[in-house]
């Protein structure tokens, strides 16, 4: 539903290999730290800008209790893979979670908590959809042991609600937003900006009302017409790139006054209030992902591979029975591992420790160097950023969530 579902970036085609063989060797000396990734692959209905492994539910409903048990089977069948090893965070995505009941939550965050070693401090969020929910669900999402919100605004405006197919109108989405504040001290509201049709007064108007609200964390999308969508088969007409980037100005500088951290190209927090699930991401920390058309990118001894589940949940459901969740694994080769690591840490605004590269990679820097993708921050820094430095589209490579 909301925030970066974002989330495990793969590239969408394989990185250019290396002429020959790479001449470093991955060693890593640690493990990274680990998060939990739930995918929930329902919606109420399929929004036209969508790319993301959602359905629409169907008339026959969900099969939650199939779906939850699946979900307990899958985990099991991948704690060899994560044995001895604390999980940060667990991330229910989707799809739209808050269409699960408050019973086949609190089920499967027992059952989550029964077979890993959940750190006692884990974040565990839950995306939400404003027109699937109410306070008493909020309620008892927070009882089950839910504990930051991100709920999928995107406007408060009802024209631009209506342009982007949401299920909810203004009056949801406000009431969304004070429910989820009431029951969580973590909340994350999504926006999204260069709509269809928006003015810049307008997506100051939007930013207006998500700031009276008071959210620690906002994160805010740009539209992007992704292939494969009702909207690529039919555009709409958007702000033109220099709107847009007033847009993304404005945003920036507006949240900025407001005291929130830009602290990656979408996301904005007061202190200590980011994402951490998200951070793992971005610091090219391990996911286990479970659930239909879930990635993951697990370390070990052996190497870093990548996993993927089917995507379709009728297929998933069938995996079950047909020996097993991971449709996919691979290694990703030493001479992969400098551009997936790239793609993640360089969203992040302040660069990354050049240690981090090393410790997450098992490779030496100058591995990167060759590659030609990091510059220092400064003569003086031991951070590395983005090459080349140009300001990125909010939404370059995520796309926005439910
Ligand atoms: S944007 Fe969210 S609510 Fe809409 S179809 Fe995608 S996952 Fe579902």
């Amino acid at each position: 539903m909301t925030e970066p579902r974002i989330i495990p970036i793969t590239p969408k085609t394989a990185p250019k290999p290396a002429v020959g063989a790479s001449p470093w060797e991955a060693k890593l000396t640690a493990s990274p730290p680990l998060s939990l990734y739930v995918h929930y692959p329902w919606c109420v209905k399929k929004c036209p800008y969508c790319d993301f492994n959602s359905h629409a539910v169907r008339d026959e409903g969900i099969p939650e209790a199939a779906y939850i048990e699946a979900l307990v089977a899958d985990l099991e069948g991948a704690l060899p893979q994560i044995w001895g090893r604390r999980v940060h965070s667990v991330f229910i995505g989707g799809g739209t979670p808050s269409l699960i009941s408050p019973d086949g939550l609190d089920e499967l965050l027992t059952a989550i908590r029964m077979r890993v070693q959940l750190d006692p401090l884990a974040e565990i969020t839950l995306e939400a959809n404003p027109g699937t929910v109410d306070s008493g669900r909020f309620k008892a999402f927070r009882q089950a042991g839910v504990n930051r919100l991100s709920v999928g605004i995107q406007s408060f405006n009802e024209g631009h609600l209506q342009a982007l197919g949401r299920i909810h109108g203004r009056a949801d989405a406000i009431a969304a937003a004070e429910a989820a504040l009431t029951h969580f001290e973590a909340v994350n509201l999504d926006l999204m900006y260069a709509l269809p049709g928006q003015s810049l007064a307008e997506a100051e108007a939007d930013l207006a009302t998500a700031l009276a609200l008071g959210p620690a964390h906002l994160s805010c999308y740009h539209l992007t017409l992704e292939p494969n969508t009702a909207f690529a088969a039919n555009p709409p007409v958007v702000p033109d790139p220099d709107a847009s980037a007033d847009m993304q100005d404005h945003i920036e500088a507006r949240l900025g006054a407001a005291g929130y951290g830009h602290y990656e190209t979408s996301a904005f927090a007061k202190p200590n209030r980011e994402c951490r699930h998200n951070l793992n991401y971005w610091t090219f920390g391990d996911y286990l992902g479970i659930g239909a058309g879930a990635h993951g990118k697990l370390s070990s001894h052996a190497g870093i591979v990548r996993e993927t589940r089917p995507k379709s949940p009728a297929a998933y459901l069938a995996a079950r029975q047909s020996g097993g969740f991971v449709q996919e694994r691979r290694d990703i080769t030493a001479a992969e591992l400098p551009f997936e690591f790239m793609m993640n840490a360089l969203r992040l605004n302040q660069g990354f420790p050049r240690r981090l590269f090393a410790e997450r990679t098992g490779l030496p820097f100058e591995a990167a160097e060759e590659e030609g993708c990091s510059r220092p921050a400064s003569r003086a820094s031991s951070r590395s950023m983005a090459t080349p430095s140009v300001r990125q589209p909010a939404a370059a490579t995520f796309s926005t969530n439910c």
